[in-house]
């Protein structure tokens, strides 16, 4: 995923992003934001680095001040072709010298600041033995929303990248299912979802009859027999944004009991999905979702939340999960994906990525919902 958010982001995008960025931190009452290579940086800045080392690269946002990419001079070429780079200062520097130094003259010394989750614990705890009177915070949970609510042209990009998993589920609902193995058919995803544009796939889940049951079931050996139900659900990154969809299907005629617990989940998710408007909760989505689940005798068979939300990860806030009371604004994107697990029998699961309007919620994904029967 090297830098292919570049060409749809200019440098006033990325300076834009990184002033809200230090706002929303000094609104927080932290006194910067510390951010190591990753999802928040690529955001931020467009930067992705050709590697990770112990060599320190940190952007350095505080509030009333020019945005800082700390980052080391053999790799201040690469940082400098990055979209965001014309909105930022780069501070290089050589082995040898201290990078922690030069970043704590930047900041205060005894302030609290929101640091990447992924940042190594190395950097950490070198940027408190430089700055002693300092404390931190998981940026994720000190400023969950932060990436949160999309503009239009990531919307645009959301958008091609759920169209791109939707006709991957096209071609794949043609394939042959019935004594091929579940590895088989997630090498069938894996490359639909490139050839649609997909430069990562993070997850092609086929799992069929009883491995439906775990919804962490990935994809193994087992083959696919007529009579079964298979969970399918896959996505990635496109153009640096997320797809993730699920669809089950059933691998001949189903019987009235599959066909009955797919179309609870179906109106689950319809619901899940009726509950999408600005102002509403997020655990309002869940409990709409769950609702019918629990209506129908399933409730203790729908074992996660309804929904994460979806950007340049497959995974990060907002979740739609009881207790999250966060509001829904225009421009989220999340996924809603309930699911029904019977062990030792079958799973459903069926989600779409859905963004929220002024006045409701608009699909990402829109292939049927219908149980599909496949060969
Ligand atoms: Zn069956
Ligand atoms: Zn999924
Ligand atoms: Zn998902």
């Amino acid at each position: 995923m090297t830098g292919s958010t570049a060409a749809s982001f200019t440098a006033d995008d990325y300076r834009a992003r990184m002033e809200r960025a230090a706002r929303t931190a000094a609104e927080a009452g932290l006194a910067g934001l510390l951010v190591a290579p990753g999802p928040d940086l690529v955001w931020l800045t467009g930067y992705t680095p050709p590697a990770v080392t112990e060599r320190l690269t940190l952007l350095v946002l505080a509030a009333g001040q020019d945005p800082v990419l700390v980052v080391p001079a053999l790799e201040a070429p690469d940082a400098r072709k990055a979209a965001g780079a014309p909105a930022l200062t780069l501070r290089d520097w050589t082995d040898g010298k201290d990078p922690y130094a030069a970043t704590a003259a930047l900041l205060d010394a005894s302030g609290r600041f929101g640091i990447s989750d992924n940042a190594w614990a190395l950097h950490l705890l070198a940027l408190r033995k430089a700055m002693p009177g300092s404390s931190y915070a998981s940026l994720t949970e000190a400023l969950p929303m932060l990436r949160a609510v999309k503009d239009a042209a990531e919307l645009d990009l959301m958008a091609a990248a759920g169209a791109a998993a939707d006709a991957t589920f096209e071609e794949i609902r043609n394939v042959r299912f019935s004594g091929r193995r579940e590895s088989e058919v997630a090498a069938d995803l894996d490359r639909h979802l490139r050839r649609h544009g997909h430069e990562t796939v993070d997850f092609t889940i086929v799992a069929s009859g009883p491995n439906g049951a775990d919804p962490h079931h990935e994809a193994g050996d087992r083959v696919i027999e007529r009579g079964d139900m298979v969970v399918l659900d896959f996505g990635g990154l496109r153009d640096g944004y997320g797809s993730d969809t699920s669809r089950t299907v059933h691998v001949g005629e189903p019987t009235d009991e599959e066909r009955r617990v797919h179309d609870i989940v179906r109106q689950a998710q319809e619901a899940g999905f009726r509950a999408v408007r600005p102002g509403a909760a997020c655990q309002d989505v869940d409990r709409a979702a769950r609702a019918v689940i629990a209506g129908a005798g399933y409730g203790e068979h729908f074992i996660h939340r309804t929904g994460h939300g979806i950007g340049v990860t497959t995974h990060e806030p907002p979740y739609m999960i009881e207790g999250e009371e966060q509001p829904l604004v225009p421009g989220m994107c999340f996924s809603v994906e309930p699911g029904i697990y019977l062990p030792g029998q079958f799973g459903v699961r069926i989600e779409d990525i859905v963004t929220v309007t002024e006045d409701g919620g608009r699909r990402l994904n829109t292939t049927a919902r219908e149980l599909v029967i496949v060969e």
